[in-house]
């Protein structure tokens, strides 16, 4: 018998393939982080022994959730901006950044949100903000998944003190020092907006990203506004603008992508661009809502995301599953964004957004273990028809049981492995007293 760190057994393995296999009493062998195998519980009882066991007999078994867009350290600001717009704000919300921020209170941040997205199933996120090496140190210890790099916003006073002209030098020595990509890692680098950054500053960006094959995440045509803003300043929408500058591509993951015209529709998927929705945000932002359905027709990678915690105030990914599977249908067709396609795009085209489709999204042998068991005995998750319309129409975030992260254990029977919840929460408090 072939010996696994992990083995993962009973209940249903909701594989999320390109078949959508659903494996019942099924079991997921890990080693060194990477799934192993697949299959009947019985049939990889008798090939694997293993060092550690998870028995996830009456749950469902699936592959870990991908937040495509969030500001994870935002969870010091939550609930400081309700019930404004987005211009009125990313005002407070700088305000507040100005007098808040030190890598001391991004860390401490981002362990509560690692703690939360921990326990609601989301096992890697696309990360966008100031102090990105402290979101780092805090991933490495708790064993978390964090896609993050550099951040280009041309603002006044940056919080991290880095002056606009000095950011290129810097992202290229963090690039540098980060190496190439790894199987579920790549390099990363955000350009904050069309609307914070100037065509010479993006072209400037992108080619750093592209010398260094990086995934570049932008925020782009959240609003209305923000298309308006653009426009004056520049002649051209935001998706307009970019791809006149050539800046779309398969490595471009826009954030939100609400205010789009076909022709930009259209651009998006000639250059192969993904896009994160994030249509909690933009529900609560008075956004709009994303042209979701033409996006999928027409071809578009579209991945889910929460956005930051002062935005949506969760970062609870399965919220944006069920929201992305209703929030469609308001125009009169329920037929518009089904429960698979809204589970597809938290895992397996969240990580194709992310460019990690060969490596993250869906539980097949070769990819990286980040893998959940939802517990499936509360009532309201009873009886059990359809594994995708438990997911997208009824579970909660606290269903989840266990969670595993590159073969890891981060939380057993809701119980967090890798950190101390009740110091993170505790020191969060604290700072922000
Ligand atoms: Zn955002």
């Amino acid at each position: 018998m072939d010996n696994v760190d992990l083995l993962v057994h009973g209940g249903d393995v909701l594989t999320v393939d390109d078949a959508g296999t659903v494996v019942r009493d099924g079991a997921v062998a890990v080693r060194r982080g990477e799934i192993v195998a697949v299959g009947p519980a019985p049939d990889l009882a008798a090939r694997y022994t293993a060092d550690e066991e998870i028995d996830a007999t009456g749950c469902l078994v699936l592959p870990g959730l991908i937040n495509t867009h969030t500001h994870l350290a935002m969870t010091l600001l939550r609930g400081r901006a309700d019930d404004v717009t987005l211009q009125g704000f990313l005002e407070r919300v700088l305000k507040w950044e100005s007098e808040l921020l030190t890598p001391g209170n991004v860390a401490a941040a981002v362990r509560l949100a690692v703690t939360e997205s921990v326990r609601s199933g989301v096992t890697s996120a696309l990360d966008m903000y100031w102090f990105h090496e402290a979101a780092e140190t805090v991933a490495r210890e708790t064993g978390w998944r964090l896609h993050t790099g550099p951040t280009f916003m041309d603002v006044p006073d940056p919080a991290d003190g880095i002056a606009y002209e000095d950011r290129l030098a810097w992202a290229r020595r963090d690039l540098e020092a980060r190496g190439p990509a790894t199987p579920g890692r790549r390099p990363v680098l955000f350009a904050h907006s069309a609307y914070t950054l100037a065509p010479e500053q993006l072209t400037g960006i992108f080619a750093l990203g592209r010398e260094f094959g990086a995934l570049v995440h932008i925020h782009a045509a959240e609003n209305a506004g923000e298309v308006a803003t653009v426009e004056v300043r520049y002649g051209k929408r935001p998706v307009e603008l970019l791809d006149s500058l050539g800046l779309l591509g398969p490595d471009v993951l826009l954030a939100h992508a609400v205010d789009l015209t076909g022709a930009e529709i259209a651009a998006l998927a000639r250059t192969g661009t993904a896009v994160a929705h994030c249509p909690v945000s933009n529900l609560k932002l008075g956004c709009g809502i994303a042209p979701v359905p033409r996006l999928l027709s027409a071809g578009v990678t579209v991945g889910l995301g929460t956005d930051g915690a002062v935005s949506s105030n969760t970062l609870d990914v399965l919220g944006a599953v069920r929201q992305a599977a209703l929030v469609h249908k308001a125009g009169g067709d329920p037929t518009a964004v089904g429960a698979e396609q809204a589970v597809r795009m938290a895992t397996a085209e969240g990580a194709r957004a992310l460019g990690l489709g060969e490596h993250l999204g869906s539980l097949e042998a070769g990819k990286r273990a980040d893998l959940i068991v939802l517990d499936l005995s509360a009532p309201h998750l009873q009886p059990r028809h359809d594994p995708w319309s438990t997911l997208a129409y009824a579970a909660h975030p606290s269903d989840v049981r266990d969670t595993v992260v590159d073969g890891r254990v981060l939380m057993r029977e809701r119980v967090l492995t890798t950190v101390d919840e009740a110091a993170a929460r505790e020191d969060v408090g604290a700072r922000t007293a």
